[in-house]
């Protein structure tokens, strides 16, 4: 129960415009209550607890008891969307000191502390906390909004640093103090070079928030999918079977692995993928023992997302040529979610460019029997997609993603994706005549020349 001084919100996913930026968006009225006004730091309170900088929430959400926050803050409050946080104003404490290691393992930090500090200023961090870097420009946004929270900091605007060319993620090691703790002009950033194993929790590497332009279909699915593996007791007292199997089909680069990948991990499951047309070139006899190591590997680690990509290559229709192997491996994957003793437990989630080039036989109730398309996205899609894959990287000014969304029609996730890695690329190529690729870590003149530009972006079109 939330005491005096707390409330209790309902989590929600942020708009794309606040991923990263470790803000969450409340309505005023209802902060009013508990003596928070925007800009303010919050403890937000789910199985863990974390600290985040209090914005006013969207006109649509005006009146709603709902808290907005992105995968990452979820993740590190330890909750999901749906679920119910409490939240209490907590004192700025200015950190002295906070240790980083990269979130990742197999990626080595070549830029000194005091650099990746201007991209992390003003945020607010507590021990075990995963943290993505977010560009100089969106930072200055947080400013923008926040102008009490820019006073902290004299200064800042003198330099923009840009950073890295994707999104690298972070785990605070530790801070001094301890607890929930903002950096500051005063703290000093050490950085340890590589990933340090911290066992408490996983690390989602994808989250809601990398998947753009699919707002109506990650809400069916997570009906479909969530709901049962989070709740099971829920299908179990409305008497209804929650599904077995999931069929995603749209065209190639839409995102179908990205969004199966996503759904693991925001309802806390297993995720484990099968590839059609690799298993199939398995020896008969090793495809199937495969397939059922799987299954009874998903059951014994439920709850699991089993997903099998490309599931037109394992079951094409009868009726087109189908050998030996392909009938005995349909036969098996029906079977063996015919067996699947807990429903809801374990979710097969099967991808496909072709349903129709499916055997009908996986349609049936009872296996295959949900579907979601991916769209190819539109415009306003592609530009969710463009903020996703420019998220961590330095953009000069002259980039105006809205511009970019509007001349790439037809383009799916994938392309985007491309065009933002080549862009990067682009500018990469214009520094590395002055890097030396031997030295530990990258002179600060030469990453701060690091911006992509809009004729990067005009130059990987062109391909
Ligand atoms: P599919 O499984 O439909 O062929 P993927 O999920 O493998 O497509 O997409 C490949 C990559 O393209 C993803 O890892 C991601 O970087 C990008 N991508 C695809 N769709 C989206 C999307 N809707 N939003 C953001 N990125 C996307």
């Amino acid at each position: 129960m939330p005491q005096n001084g707390e409330i209790e919100l309902r989590v929600a996913e942020a708009l794309q415009q606040d991923v990263g930026k470790g803000i969450v968006r409340v309505d005023k009225e209802l902060l009013g209550k508990i003596d928070i006004v925007p800009g303010n730091l919050v403890e937000i309170m789910g199985k863990r607890s974390t600290g985040a900088i209090v914005g006013e929430a969207y006109p649509a959400d005006v009146g709603l008891e709902i808290i907005r926050m992105d995968g990452l803050t979820r993740s590190n409050a330890g909750t999901s969307i749906s679920e119910m946080v409490t939240i209490r104003k907590t004192e700025l404490k200015e950190a002295t000191k906070v240790i980083l290691a990269p979130a990742t393992k197999g990626i080595r930090i070549m830029a000194p502390g005091e650099i990746l500090k201007k991209n992390l200023m003003g945020r607010s961090v507590s021990k075990g906390d995963v943290l993505a870097l977010i560009s100089p420009r969106k930072t200055r946004e947080t400013f923008r909004e926040f102008p009490d929270v820019e006073s902290v900091f004299s200064g800042f605007f003198e330099a923009s640093t840009p950073f890295s060319l994707g999104e690298i993620k972070f785990t605070v090691v530790s801070t001094s103090p301890t607890g929930i703790v903002r950096i500051t002009d005063v703290t000093e950033i050490e950085i340890r070079p590589e990933a340090v194993e911290l066992i408490e929790k996983k690390i989602p590497d994808v989250t809601y928030d990398d998947v753009g332009g699919l707002k109506p279909e990650i809400s069916k699915l997570r009906e479909m999918v969530e709901l049962p593996l989070r709740h099971p007791e829920i299908f179990d007292r409305l008497g209804i079977d929650p599904p077995k199997g999931v069929l995603l089909h749209g065209s190639p680069g839409t995102g179908k692995t990205l969004i199966a990948k996503a759904l693991a991990n925001e309802s806390d499951a297993n995720f484990m993928a099968i590839n059609g047309p690799e298993i199939m070139s398995k020896f008969v006899g090793e495809a199937e023992k495969r397939i059922r190591d799987f299954f009874k590997q998903a059951e014994d680690e439920a709850p699991s997302i089993i997903f099998i990509d490309e599931i037109d290559a394992i079951a094409p229709r009868r009726e087109e040529v189908t050998g030996e192997v392909e009938r005995r491996v349909v036969a098996q994957i029906l079977s063996l979610m015919d067996g699947l003793k807990e429903r809801g437990k374990v979710i097969v989630v099967g991808a496909t460019n072709r349903p129709d080039a499916l055997d009908p036989a996986l349609r049936r109730p009872g296996r295959f029997d949900r579907e979601i398309g991916l769209r190819v996205p539109d415009k306003d899609g592609r530009c969710e997609i463009l903020q996703i894959h420019t998220r961590g990287m330095p953009l000069a000014d002259d980039v105006e993603l809205n511009e970019f969304s509007s001349i790439t029609h037809g383009f799916v996730g994938a392309d985007l994706a491309a065009l933002c890695r080549e862009a990067a690329m682009n500018a990469l190529r214009r520094i590395l005549p002055d890097i030396d690729l031997e030295e530990q870590t990258i002179p600060k003149e030469v990453l701060e020349k690091l911006f992509v530009t809009k004729n990067d972006f005009m130059d990987a079109l062109k391909f």
